[in-house]
């Protein structure tokens, strides 16, 4: 088994993207489901016009597609890759499905890494990104930050159960983040 895949978690505007983008950087393989959905709504597929329907909305795709869509990425890795996980798992059965998937494969999750963020700041950075991206609008904002409250803070305690859990502190510049990040999934 290699040395092991890292879920990157932390709640929208914590900088999981701008720090997955990072390890990209260090050989990385960057697999954030954000970016694949985004994908298929641009080229307007049929899985890109059904997850529109919920990511306009803030809230999350179903697991089953979610799923689907990653293992199909996962099944075109070479052995050696490193997979660093950007949006996924964002609930338990999806956390549940990673394992086995990994298993498969003789891949694991070596490291779940938790960037925490205050409330107020993440709010604060959303709002600033909100001319980018159409979730970014402050309704939908708040609704995505309870939609990560209900759903995906459970995912933490099940890395906890597995060991796998790292936190940092997500406040302080970029290169600072990114060396805790390092420094807990070394
Ligand atoms: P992100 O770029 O990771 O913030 O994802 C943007 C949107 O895509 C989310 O608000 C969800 O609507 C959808 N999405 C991304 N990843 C997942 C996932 N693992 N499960 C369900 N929905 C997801």
């Amino acid at each position: 088994m290699g040395a092991g895949d890292v879920v990157l978690m932390g709640p929208p505007g914590s900088g999981k993207g701008t720090q997955a983008r990072l390890l990209v950087r260090s050989g990385w393989v960057h697999l954030a489901t954000g970016d694949l959905f985004r994908e298929h709504v641009r080229r307007g597929t049929p899985l890109g016009e059904l997850a529109a329907r919920h990511m306009s909305k803030g809230e999350y795709v179903p697991d089953d597609v979610t799923v689907e869509m990653v293992r199909e990425r996962v099944a075109s890795l070479a052995p050696d890759d490193r997979v660093v996980f950007d949006g996924f798992p964002r609930t338990l059965p999806q956390a549940e499905a990673l394992d086995g998937l990994l298993a498969a494969y003789g891949r694991r999750v070596a490291h779940a890494v938790v960037i925490d963020v205050p409330h107020d700041e993440l709010v604060r950075r959303l709002t600033l990104r909100g001319e980018g991206r159409p979730d970014d609008a402050p309704d939908v904002i708040r609704r995505r930050l309870d939609v990560y409250e209900d759903q995906t803070r459970p995912v933490v305690g099940h890395y906890e159960r597995a060991g796998a859990l790292a936190r940092i502190e997500g406040i302080g510049g970029v290169e600072d983040i990114a060396r805790r990040v390092a420094g807990a999934i070394a």
